[in-house]
């Protein structure tokens, strides 16, 4: 007997970074310092009482939690404009993304972004039967605006994604490029629609004080989304939480197509209880991006080409043979990633005490 698996899914192995039990962990970019006493306690607390009502269904709206949300992302960003209608959510950014593409893709329609990026936007598409297209990028990792709306033109997609600070890379768009692009992109779609923008900022909280947020010009673009995530600066990866600010029609029709009840009672009051903590959970971010900085800093004095990080990790290289640079790293202990373009391995930044490790190994195992 056979199982009718779809064809294209066959020899398809799914998607993930190994998770090797390796006392130093830096290879899928989360926050390293778990949250405070406090934080766990009150999150403890409201999950009881969540419990407490769990016989019944949860609000599937989640309008408390997307009422928090806009808050927060006003007192982030300055995004005072937003509220509850704006914002969408659901368990993590990934499914988010996978919303996007179930509402604006589909069979003949296609979905576009420009490599090297996040190796999952090809798995949204595949699994909405959208067609996927990689774009390039400069020799630096950077777009230029007149290349993309170029390619564009010629792809007319639903929905461009665009990473910044993107993964695996860490480099950031500058605001000029979105606009842009997000000027450009008003009949490109499919039919002379619009093609949704979606710039994917799940590491936002980490950029330079100089680099921008796309939530500033989103106001004056119907088709621009901003996805953003409580995975990584807010240290919430475990709990599942990200979520999405765009206009109001648009958050309409992520409503159509999730499933119901997909955000749990339980996830809901713990991201509420979270977002109350803002600024506890967040107070690792400045040492992350000085750790950030000074990991880009001691690489370079080291001779390695390293990509400009405005994110929580480092892309560097080049390697004639990454994967035995990777593997001898896990042997000291150390576990890094090996993605992005050939030759580069990407550090995601750790405590102190794990890039003083990472540092040590990398020495060891490159012989300088
Ligand atoms: N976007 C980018 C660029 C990412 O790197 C990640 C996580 N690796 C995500 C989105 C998804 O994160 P989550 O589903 O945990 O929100």
């Amino acid at each position: 007997m056979t199982l009718p698996l779809r064809p294209d899914l066959v020899g398809i192995e799914p998607y993930g970074a190994p998770q090797l039990d390796v006392p130093v962990q830096l290879n899928t970019n989360e926050n390293p310092y778990p949250p405070p006493e406090r934080v766990i306690a009150d999150v403890a607390d409201a999950a009881a009482a969540a419990t407490a009502a769990v016989n019944r269904y949860p609000d599937r709206d989640f309008t408390a939690l997307r009422t928090d949300l806009a808050a927060y992302l006003a007192q982030e960003s300055g995004a005072h404009e937003l509220t509850a209608e704006n914002i969408w959510a659901a368990n993590g950014s990934n499914e988010v993304m996978l919303h996007v593409l179930q509402a604006y893709g589909g069979p003949g329609r296609r979905a576009m972004s420009f490599a090297p990026t996040y190796s999952m936007y090809p798995e949204y598409a595949r699994d909405t039967f959208t067609e996927y297209i990689a774009g390039t990028r400069d020799e630096d990792f950077r777009l230029d605006a007149d290349a993309a709306l170029t390619e564009i033109a010629r792809v007319r997609p639903a929905v461009v994604f665009l990473a910044s600070p993107n993964n695996p890379t860490g480099t950031a768009m500058d605001l000029e490029t979105i606009e842009r692009i997000a000027a450009g992109t008003v009949d490109t779609g499919p039919d002379g629609a619009a093609s949704i923008v979606l710039i994917d900022e799940a590491y936002a909280e980490f950029r330079r004080e100089d680099t921008p947020t796309a939530l500033s010009i989103r106001p004056r673009h119907p088709h621009l989304a901003v996805a953003r995530t409580m995975s990584k600066a807010f240290a919430f990866a475990g709990a599942r939480v990200g979520y999405l600010a765009a206009a109001p029609a648009l958050i309409d029709a992520l409503r159509v197509v999730r499933l119901p009840y997909h955000l749990s009672a339980i996830t809901q009051a713990a991201a509420r209880t979270a977002l109350g903590h803002a600024q506890v959970l967040q107070a690792s971010v400045a040492a992350l991006r000085s750790a950030r900085d000074q990991c880009v800093a001691w690489l370079r004095q080291e001779g390695f080409t390293v990509a400009d990080s405005d994110a929580n990790f480092v892309l560097f290289g080049t390697f004639p043979d990454r994967h035995a640079i990777w593997r001898d790293m896990v042997e000291e202990g150390v576990l890094i990633r090996e993605t992005g373009p050939a030759g580069y391995l990407r550090v995601s930044i750790g405590t102190e005490a794990e890039m003083a490790a990472f540092r040590g190994a990398l020495k060891e195992v490159t012989g300088r």
